[in-house]
């Protein structure tokens, strides 16, 4: 008897110790391939209940995923009518964040709507203001929002995420805030996402650099941040690098480089403790743009210049779609 209970003690203290985030790619590219575009599933790894950061590509990710066995520890009910497939995006994701309204990060989410279950979309006011103006507006595709123009079929609750006040997702064990990032004059969004255990992680969407930008949102960001790093809170930092270092900076459009990533990591580290605060640190690369050219492969490049200019000593992943990681 005593044996089994400090059995499971260990394990559960085991799991505890562990616990962090799980993530699943739906989708890893920032364009232009329809069918791969951004989009994550993230979850407490205690809790089989998820949630998406941006939505680009949702059903065709979860085909994908299954097919790569990343919900081998979900089942479907014996009476549910649905396929795996099905289950998973009617009952197991309880809500989309949206980082921005740009096509590649919902257009999943649009497409798999009329055979979606009511959930709620977590964005900044002015994003979820686009959403509902824009698209869920019977012209360009039935009004599934709970507001907006003609009839609210009311599937899809709009929910304001804030910078200062942590929001508990419903249905899941996870809190988020978002902060607001610059995106070539628009405005887009950094999601913090906060487990029970008060792990923390970050998601920014489509964001250039400050410097380019001539924005201090990034800054604001990395203060933000800088705390959890302290604190050995934060277990990962997922942002994009669209292009190459040979791009110039007039021809970003908003996004950032391997030579501006460092630059602004640079600046993380200070904030968190100087040399040597990020080491190790996961960094998950995001949004890189499928090429039609045949001799160069943006991914390549990338992953080199980013591993031959981390002095930071940072950890970069690339994510696959349909592929299952933890942080
Ligand atoms: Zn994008
Ligand atoms: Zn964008």
């Amino acid at each position: 008897m005593f044996k089994k209970s400090l059995f499971i003690l260990l394990c559960s203290f085991s799991a505890y110790a562990q616990a962090g985030f799980d993530i699943i790619t739906l989708g890893s590219k920032g364009g232009i391939q329809d069918g791969n575009l951004t989009a994550f599933l993230i979850k407490d790894s205690l809790d089989n209940n998820y949630i998406t950061l941006d939505a680009g590509t949702v059903v065709n990710g979860l085909i994908a995923a299954e097919q790569k066995q990343a919900f081998q520890d979900i089942d479907v009910p014996k009476n549910s009518p649905y396929t795996k497939v099905g289950y998973i995006l009617r009952e197991k994701i309880k809500g989309y964040f949206i980082s921005h309204a740009h096509l590649d990060h919902l257009a999943g989410m649009i497409i798999a709507s009329p055979d979606d279950s009511n959930k709620p979309i977590y964005g900044l006011p002015s994003v979820t203001e686009i959403i509902s103006e824009t698209y869920f507006n019977w012209r360009a595709w039935p009004n599934f929002g709970s507001s907006g123009q003609g009839y609210q079929l009311g599937k899809y609750q709009y929910h304001d995420l804030s910078p200062q006040k942590w929001l508990l997702i419903k249905d899941t064990h996870l809190q988020a805030k978002a902060l607001p990032l610059s995106h070539a004059g628009i405005e887009s969004s950094a999601f913090i996402i906060k487990n029970n255990q008060k792990q923390v992680m970050v998601y920014l969407g489509d964001t250039g650099a400050d410097s380019v930008e001539q924005s201090d949102q990034l800054n604001n960001l990395w203060s933000t941040l800088a705390p959890y790093i302290k604190n050995k809170q934060l277990k990962g930092i997922m942002i994009e690098t669209s292009f190459t270092n040979d791009v110039p900076e007039r021809s970003l459009y908003g996004h950032l480089t391997p030579k501006l990533l460092l630059e602004e990591l640079a600046l993380l580290e200070y904030k968190a403790g100087g040399k040597g605060a990020l080491t190790g640190l996961p960094i998950v690369i995001t949004h890189i743009k499928y090429s039609l050219l045949k001799k160069t492969n943006p991914l390549t490049v990338i992953q080199q210049q980013l591993n031959a200019g981390n002095t930071l000593g940072v950890t970069f992943h690339f994510p696959v779609q349909g592929e299952r990681f933890s942080l």
